[in-house]
């Protein structure tokens, strides 16, 4: 395979997807090698490679195919292992924070024999949109990254998946190249470190392995939750984190549930981790969401001038796409993308139709027992007291309430929800939700009281 068989597939891609979309996702790919069927080409990022692998390894492969002669089964895509951490060529330069800095630091350290994974360019402080739901991370985050004096360790953060914990733990990493260039600092997920721990056991290298994981300055490992239940590689960990941990080098964890929750992982591990700073990362508000669009809808529309983005667009995703904050950059990625390819107006009409999907997936399925809870956490009583037989106002009010949201909020019917609250009759149900339809109108703060709830259990 030859640079010039790579470059006509490019050329004929460029045709196909026109200047923009080709400079975002082709350009920057790199065909590696064709064997036995696939070819294997590099990408310099996760998100560039989810991106591609979605949208165009089907015209690459028939391309390739047609350009070769030779028939391809597949196309994989892997991330570039780029070390030292080239930022300003991953991100294109225009988008680095501070490229010339970082790249001067990266090129200067000399951590070539480090078995880490790479960083994702784009994973910075000054990427990071910070709210209320990731605040006390943030800081956490920020704090270790100042290399000051060791007061907490090791630093566990943990929350469910693309709230942003793999995000924060590369922009340490960064952060600390730039600050102190010739620290040692491995970054790596749990998956990897047990793969090297296998490999070394098979090679005989166990020896170098443990030298070299206790050889660093900083050491990150990114969700740990994988080696519960893996006793030899959770045996090894204990030990490296130990070691570390004596000799006063940093540590940073990530998982998807707090320590005591893992299950499998041996209770001295546990407590050894909760014996740093362990914190949260909660899920996304509407206000985070928001910024978090708004900040990628910049950096878009730097990169398709032109395009006109309406108002109200991003506050409906940030209302509507309520998951994860990785499925709502992709939402965004995919409307500039297709907006672009199709040369039109991004208007809340076009979001519809080009993610009718995402949105029909992100329905938010609200249940019954969250509105019960919701409710009695909000009046203070007792959960069974929602189904149970008092019928004092304080606590008839508080479940009439409950009934009326269940009834707004849900799609199940007065005989589904009269089930729910104790097994009562659905005229029960009814007469609940007229009640409180009454009172709204003539109490204020009952009012307010049903909107605001409705608010928090609409997220
Ligand atoms: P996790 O590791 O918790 O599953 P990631 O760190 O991979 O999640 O985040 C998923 C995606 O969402 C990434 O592209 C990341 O940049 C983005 N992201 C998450 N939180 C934020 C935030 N607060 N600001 C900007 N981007 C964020
Ligand atoms: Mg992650």
């Amino acid at each position: 395979m030859t640079d010039k068989t790579w470059g006509q597939v490019q050329a004929d891609l460029r045709k196909m997807l026109g200047a923009n979309a080709y400079s975002a996702w082709i350009e920057p790919l790199r065909l590696m090698s064709v064997d036995k069927g696939v070819a294997r080409i590099e990408v310099p990022t996760n998100f560039m490679r989810d991106w591609v692998a979605r949208n165009y390894a089907e015209p690459i492969r028939q391309l390739l195919s047609s350009v070769t002669g030779a028939t391809l089964d597949r196309v994989d895509f892997t991330v570039a292992r780029v070390r030292p951490i080239p930022v300003a060529e991953v991100t294109g330069a225009a988008k680095a924070p501070r490229p010339s800095r970082a790249a001067a630091a990266a090129a200067a350290r000399d951590d070539g024999d480090l078995p880490g994974a790479a960083l994702d360019a784009r994973f910075t402080f000054d990427t990071f949109v910070v709210g209320k739901p990731n605040e006390l991370a943030h800081a956490a985050a920020r704090r270790v990254a100042e290399c000051g004096p060791v007061t907490f360790n090791p630093l566990f953060l943990y929350g469910g998946v693309g709230l942003g914990k793999t995000h924060l733990m590369h922009a340490i990493a960064h952060e600390m190249q730039v600050r102190q260039p010739e620290l040692r600092v491995l970054y790596l997920s749990a998956e990897q470190f047990m793969y090297r721990f296998i490999q070394a056991l098979r090679d005989k290298q166990i020896m170098d392995f443990k030298e070299l994981f206790r050889s660093v300055d900083v050491l990150m490992v990114d969700d740990v939750q994988f080696i519960a239940g893996k006793e030899s590689t959770q045996e090894e960990f204990f030990h490296t984190f130990n070691a570390l941990i004596d000799q006063n080098k940093r540590i940073v964890i990530s998982a998807d549930r707090a320590p005591g929750e893992i299950k499998d992982l041996e209770d001295r591990i546990k407590s050894r981790l909760q014996c740093g700073l362990v914190v949260d990362l909660h899920p996304t508000d509407y206000e985070l969401r928001l910024g978090i669009l708004q900040q990628k809808a910049d950096y878009y529309r730097a990169q398709y001038p032109g395009l006109e983005l309406a108002p109200g667009v991003l506050e409906f995703l940030a209302h509507r796409i309520t998951t994860n904050v990785r499925v709502l950059e992709g939402a965004l990625t995919r409307l500039f993308a297709f907006a672009s390819l199709v040369g039109r107006e991004i208007t809340l009409d076009l979001a519809q139709d080009c993610l009718a999907d995402i949105l029909r997936a992100s329905e938010r399925k609200l249940t019954i027992d969250e509105i019960q809870r919701k409710v009695s956490e909000h009046f203070n009583i007792r959960l069974s007291d929602m189904i149970g037989p008092k019928r004092t106002r304080t606590i008839a009010r508080p479940r009439q309430i409950a009934m009326y949201l269940a009834k707004q909020l849900t799609t199940r019917s007065l005989p589904e929800i009269g089930r729910r609250f104790g097994g009562r009759d659905h005229t029960t149900i009814m007469h609940g939700i007229r009640v409180i339809d009454e009172l709204r109108q003539s109490d204020p703060q009952m009012g307010e009281d049903v909107d605001l709830l409705r608010r928090l259990l609409e997220g």
